[in-house]
């Protein structure tokens, strides 16, 4: 059946394991790490070389050459902004056996649940209801999450109000479809769609992933963003779990994914993720490839330079400490107040039940608490949803990924999303650091066109009660 299944226009399996593994190979470098790094001061995307070459850098002064030019690169194509989101999960049935999932069909203690439409509009208020209006819905793999299904639920999460509460951007994390299921949810007014790869490396692919099982077909899950842009869904991101191989070979794998992607359709992924391993219900794999954190930060790092323009996501599997840390090598987007126990917003308690979630969280800290620590710290931490909604995606959106783009577009939305979820959310502390920050970015705006128009905004949503305002 798999057979018949129509890849996309450039599927190809680029994976090319004794390339990669030869340039992890080379001897370490310092004159090959200096020049890689001047070129991503430069914003321009590494090739795999040159990533190759900061991957096998040995010695710590090097390592904080790349910490740096990471943080800066961060700084000038970002800004301070950080974006922020909420997991949903809608149903963890699944046909899969993924050895590191607890969602996976072998695992009889998992608890089954898929959400019913007033289950799921629950969750939705429950989220909107604490400020936030991006959210990304997760799905197992199974027939009865079929892209009509997987749109039935966009549509719904669209259509559920909480006071002023709403949400304006769903992404999805799903199994890959096929190129009319993705024309379907497109149509439903997704986001981004991402697949995680897992792991690009063919043999522990298939360990983990057992023959007798949809996913078990590397070069489909591959090419899953591929048809996916091809149907239209022109933001997608891709992954890898980081824990089940090499690290330094993901990295690589995704920077080819990335540029495989951009060689045939003029544009990257929107997103990257990188998974860290959890412990979950009846998970036990070999320790081998867990990445310490020092490697994380690295592998963090070296990804921002690799490619500057690509969001980079860092989930709440990480916990505060480090978070707080790797946030500033480059990271752009955070869920924060996750819960991924199936209805885990209204229901759970403090603590996580492994046998109903899918791996553990270390970050639990709830929305207002990350919100305060971010204003502390000196981000903005923004709710924007205005680029996909006017139709700045895709190929689009790196043609406005260029000087004065912050300026014009972000610095202005991420301040009037701040603005609404500190009048209609926030707690008193976060108020007070919030309208601090708020005070801060204006003072560093040109005055000018721009800013009076912002200014005017600020006082809509502070006077008039008007919401969503963006440019
Ligand atoms: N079923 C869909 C799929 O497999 O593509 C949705 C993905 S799953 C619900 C979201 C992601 O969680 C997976 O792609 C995987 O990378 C990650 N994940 C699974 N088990 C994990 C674990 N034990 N620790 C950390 N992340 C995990
Ligand atoms: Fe199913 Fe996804 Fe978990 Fe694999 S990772 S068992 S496909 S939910």
């Amino acid at each position: 059946m798999i057979d018949k299944r129509k890849l996309s226009e450039s599927a190809l399996d680029f994976v090319d394991e004794e390339r990669l593994h030869a340039l992890l190979a080379r001897p370490a470098d310092p004159g090959r790490v200096r020049e890689a790094v001047a070129k991503a001061m430069r914003k321009e995307a590494l090739d795999l070389e040159e990533t190759a070459s900061l991957l096998v850098a040995d010695a710590p002064e090097m390592d904080d050459e790349v910490f740096d030019a990471a943080r800066r690169i961060k700084r000038d194509v970002y800004g301070n902004r950080i974006v922020l989101f909420a997991p949903l999960y809608v149903g963890n049935q699944c046909t899969n056996d993924c050895r590191y999932c607890a969602f996976r069909r072998s695992n009889e203690a998992a608890v089954r649940r898929t959400l019913a439409p007033d289950e799921l509009r629950e969750q939705v208020e429950a989220l909107e209801n604490k400020g936030h209006k991006r959210i990304i819905l997760v799905f197992g793999e199974h027939p009865r999450y079929s892209a009509e299904f997987i749109s039935d639920c966009v549509r719904e999460v669209y259509s559920v109000r909480a006071g002023s509460g709403e949400i304006r951007r769903v992404n999805i994390n799903a199994a890959p479809l096929d190129h009319e299921g993705y024309g379907t949810i497109k149509a439903a007014g997704i986001g981004t769609y991402q697949i995680f790869q897992e792991t690009y490396h063919h043999a522990t692919y298939g360990l983990v992933h057992p023959g007798n099982t949809p996913k078990a077909d590397y070069l489909w899950r591959l090419d899953g963003v591929a048809r996916a842009m091809e149907a239209g869904c022109d933001d997608v991101g891709i992954g890898a779990l980081f824990g089940l191989y090499d690290w330094r070979f993901e990295v690589l794998a995704l920077v080819a994914h990335a540029r495989h992607l951009a060689r045939h359709y003029g544009v990257g992924p929107h997103t990257i993720s990188f998974p860290r391993l959890q412990p979950a219900s009846g998970v036990r794999l070999p320790e081998r490839w867990l990445v310490a954190d020092y490697d994380f930060k690295r592998l963090v790092a070296i990804l921002r330079l690799a490619v500057p323009y690509t969001g980079l996501i860092l989930t709440a599997r990480e916990g505060p400490e480090l978070r707080r840390e790797v946030l500033a090598l480059g990271v752009s987007q955070i869920d924060a107040g996750s819960r991924i126990e199936l209805g885990g917003y209204t229901e759970a308690g403090d603590a996580q039940v492994l046998d109903r979630e899918q791996f553990q969280l270390a970050d639990v800290r709830p929305l207002d608490t990350v919100m305060r620590e971010l204003l502390v710290d000196g981000y903005v931490p923004s709710f924007c949803t205005a680029c996909y909604r006017l139709g700045r995606t895709g190929e689009q959106f790196m043609e406005f990924a260029i000087p004065g783009f912050i300026e014009r577009f972000c610095t202005p939305n991420a301040l009037s999303t701040l603005l609404e979820y500190l009048i209609d959310y926030a707690g008193p502390a976060t108020r007070a650091a919030g309208e601090a920050a708020i005070e801060r970015e204006l003072l560093q705006l040109p005055e000018g066109k721009r800013k009076q128009a912002l200014l005017e905004k600020l006082t809509r949503i502070r006077e008039r009660g008007d919401r969503d305002l963006f440019v």
